[in-house]
């Protein structure tokens, strides 16, 4: 039987751009079949399966493009650690010492909070995603996932610097062909592999171009962190004789239209012109990237106004994607000095319509005829939301996750008035917390210099 939503505020249109009132929206199976107005969809549409949402506003489904839902182990811990390394001495180090259950544990746990802040597509790169994918796709949301490649020995970087070994990198080659072969166009093609080098300061061109090889191979798309630190954008000039981590990518035929790049914060100009002329698309991770201060982001203008794909992600410690669309515009107004630009359209579009042209999606992204049936339902009877003048610039400024009462992914309900239907969810968030003491024990007993923050260190063998 189909779903009828209907007395509604739909937020409907090509560009996000018109909003319904006392709106409907129809499903069969998949796909979104019809939008307009509550009496005539409800004649139309009488044998459907009814659902009145009053004080209820109707939006597509948000597209998380960037984010490590195992890297949630660290939440809390690492995002005070000043100058400390954070992606080489805490993300890699911790995701090599955990065991498939544990990672089992933390992915469930960030994918119940994606569901639960509307969010019905992540994009999710990292390591061993082979061993956790089946408890992601079983969550019921919409995935890109990918085996996140290198082979300079990332867990010696803290340490000693960089080694680059092709056995380390062959391990990995092999875990992305391992993923592939099990997970990509399942569950209805609902889940998707993409395939994935880590960062340009640790994959040699051997192993880009190893990846290229799978990717063409298998018709897949690609992703990569690029320029997110001054250390590897220093790494890079002296490896490549002196070329910027974005001309490197060039070099290695590895920037176009497939291809989404994660940060982009240390681009220089001319970088941003090569992203712009090869159709790359970014992921801007405003919030986490916050987090650590000056992070070079004062090239988001930059890369908006040179035609850049610009999307958002939550990258990592979080899943929602409603602070990264309200830390998102705050930050851009503040870097432009203009208390106008992003809009709150803008900023909505980069997490819905602009990732879905990213992954060559059209039918994702918004709410429409013939579109993937991928919805969240939002309350507007808060507090915080009253009056409600303008629907959308309401939404991005005021909107929590909390709001989020409803979501339906590929025409199937995964969390219902409240409650997700996929997961136990006080069993979920019990196995983060257990796997998350037995991560950081194995993390001690291996590397018994990375600090610990204090008040966990009891609860660790
Ligand atoms: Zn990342």
């Amino acid at each position: 039987m189909g779903i009828l939503l209907t007395r509604a505020t739909v937020l409907t249109g090509k560009q996000n751009d018109k909003v319904l009132t006392n709106g409907a929206v129809a499903i069969d199976n998949d796909k979104i079949i019809d939008v307009g107005d509550s009496d005539i969809l409800e004649s139309k549409y009488q044998n459907f399966d009814k659902h009145v949402l009053t004080n209820r506003l109707i939006i597509p489904g948000l597209i998380n493009n960037h984010t490590h839902t195992v890297l949630n182990v660290l939440r809390g811990a690492i995002e005070n650690a000043g100058s400390a390394d954070r992606v080489y001495g805490y993300m890699v180090p911790i995701s090599f010492v955990m065991t498939d259950e544990d990672r089992k544990a933390l992915a469930a746990v960030g994918c119940l909070e994606a569901i639960k802040s509307g969010t019905t597509t992540l994009v999710d790169p990292l390591r061993f995603v082979n061993s956790y994918a089946e408890t992601m796709a079983n969550t019921g949301l919409r995935l890109y996932l990918a085996e996140s490649a290198a082979d300079a020995v990332t867990t010696e970087i803290r340490t000693s610097g960089y080694r680059y070994d092709k056995s380390w990198g062959d391990a990995f080659l092999e875990r992305t062909l391992q993923l592939i072969d099990n997970h990509h166009a399942t569950k209805n093609n609902r889940v998707q592999c993409m395939v994935a080098a880590h960062a340009t300061d640790i994959c040699s061109p051997w192993l880009l171009r190893e990846l290229n090889d799978i990717a063409h191979s298998k018709g897949l798309r690609r992703t990569i962190h690029l320029a997110q630190s001054s250390q590897e954008v220093t790494q890079v000039k002296s490896m490549a004789e002196g070329k910027t981590p974005v001309e490197y990518l060039l070099e290695n035929d590895w920037l176009g239209r497939d291809v989404l790049a994660a940060h982009c914060s240390y681009c220089t100009t001319s970088d941003i012109g090569l992203l712009s002329e090869t159709a790359t698309s970014m992921a801007h991770c405003p919030a986490s990237s916050a987090r650590r201060g000056y992070h070079g982001l004062a090239n988001m203008p930059g890369l908006v106004d040179l035609g850049v794909n610009v999307t958002l992600g939550t990258d990592n410690m979080s899943e929602d994607m409603f602070e990264a669309m309200r830390v998102g515009l705050i930050l851009n107004r503040g870097m432009r000095e203009d208390t106008g630009v992003p809009t709150p359209k803008d900023i909505f579009n980069w997490a819905t319509i602009n990732p879905a042209y990213s992954l060559e999606r059209e039918d994702l992204g918004n709410i429409d005829k013939n579109m993937k049936a991928d919805i969240s339902i939002v309350r507007l009877d808060r507090a915080h939301l009253s009056p409600i003048i303008d629907t959308l610039s309401s939404l991005v400024h005021y909107g929590q996750a909390s709001d989020v009462e409803s979501v339906i992914v590929d025409g199937e309900w995964v969390m219902k008035e409240g409650k997700v239907l996929t997961m136990d969810e006080e069993e979920v968030i019990t196995q983060a917390q257990n796997a998350t003491i037995r991560a950081w024990s194995a993390l001690k007993k291996q590397w018994g210099d990375i600090i610990i923050p204090e008040e966990f260190d009891q609860f660790l063998s």
